[in-house]
């Protein structure tokens, strides 16, 4: 794939930080509408129908939102008088609690809904519990459920926007988002980088979303995994079945060792246990043994490379203690970019002309 040429500066020139403190005085317009203008996305499912000028957009944004947080007091009321509901159907640390800061610092109401303690657990459907959050006034729900494609249903069943969290094994766009992010500011661009995802890619949004994304950005990019957990459409003799929902072309290795030569960065998949439902899998200790992201193959990768994880991570299983902490380690600056990403997706989504 040919990338055109895209560096931080144009990141930064397509959206300047709009003058924080004139915008905020003003009450005719809430600060940052500028940056909404013309978004017509009206909700967030999946990164693969993102053209590559939204996905920059979304980023842009987010550098704008970057430099909210780093105020004496991050806070702005760009969303204020909005309410966004967090529906959380599987557990999450990380993405909800991104989110709900997300909503808050930009001046949102947010209130978490989880499967327990719910009516969810009382056998209300899905349909119910979004007409619910419809009646009560919801503007925005981000949603992470189990089964792929229910943010689909969602977005068929209520006004609001829509933002995929998570769905089943398939996909996490605002994750995949943030990963794009931390590497267009590593690298400047992506084109003809070479980036390898080591791990369960058959189970894992993270992957799949990861793919689209970055193929757009002109990355190139290596799967590597035992066979098991790969998606029957990656393993041989795959490319001639014409599958519609098959995945951009990418590399797929199974030996690390080889696929890791040179490479730009690596991102480590958790095997994803929860998804397994009886797989015959290598042992732990035999998994970490080939695919363990170690000081040693990573010294292998470019020199330069950078290590990756959506977390949450078992040290010692998929990425060595040393490697998750090292200074090529960006893992902690994923989970910052995530705050910054998610205020961008947000505010384009309910600021925006959709
Ligand atoms: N599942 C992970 C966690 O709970 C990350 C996420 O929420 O996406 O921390
Ligand atoms: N946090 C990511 C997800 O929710 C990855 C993981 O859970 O392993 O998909």
């Amino acid at each position: 794939m040919v990338a055109e040429s895209l560096d931080t500066q144009s990141l930064d020139a397509a959206a300047p930080a709009p003058p924080i403190a004139e915008s905020d005085r003003s009450p005719a317009r809430a600060p940052f509408d500028d940056l909404a203008s013309d978004w017509l996305l009206r909700h967030l499912l999946d990164v693969d129908t993102l053209s590559r000028d939204e996905i920059l957009r979304i980023l842009s944004t987010a550098n704008a939102m970057a430099e909210v947080l780093e105020r004496p007091v991050a806070r702005t009321p760009a969303l204020r008088g909005v309410t966004v509901f967090n529906l959380f159907y599987e557990a999450s640390t990380r993405t909800r609690s991104s989110f709900e800061l997300a909503g808050k610092i930009l001046g949102a109401d947010v209130i978490n809904v989880s499967g327990s303690g719910s009516s969810v657990e009382k056998g209300e459907s899905l349909v119910e519990t979004l007409n619910t959050l419809a009646a009560v006034g919801a503007d925005a729900v981000v949603m992470r459920h189990p089964a792929s494609g229910a943010p689909w249903l969602a977005a068929r069943t209520i006004d609001g926007h829509i933002i995929n969290a998570g769905d089943g094994q398939h996909a996490h766009p605002t994750q995949a988002l943030l990963d794009a992010y931390i590497l267009l500011r590593e690298f400047g661009d992506l084109g003809g980088r070479r980036i390898v995802i080591v791990g369960d890619i058959l189970h894992s949004r993270v992957a799949r979303s990861n793919i689209w994304s970055l193929t757009k950005l002109g990355a190139e990019v290596t799967v590597v995994a035992p066979r098991p957990l790969l998606p029957a459409s990656m393993t041989a003799g795959a490319a001639e079945k014409e599958h519609p929902l098959s995945l951009p072309n990418v590399r797929v290795e199974s030996d690390l060792d080889e696929a890791i030569v040179g490479a730009d960065a690596v991102m480590a998949l958790r095997i994803q246990s929860e998804r397994l439902s009886g797989k015959l899998l290598p042992s732990s200790a035999e998994y970490a043994r080939r695919y363990q992201l170690t000081a040693e193959r990573v010294a292998q990768a470019a020199p330069q490379a950078i290590v990756m994880h959506p977390g949450p991570m078992n040290e010692g299983v998929e990425i060595a203690v040393d490697v998750a902490h090292s200074s090529q380690s960006r893992i902690e600056a994923q989970v910052s970019a995530g705050l910054a990403v998610r205020m961008a997706v947000l505010f384009l989504l309910i600021r925006g002309g959709a």
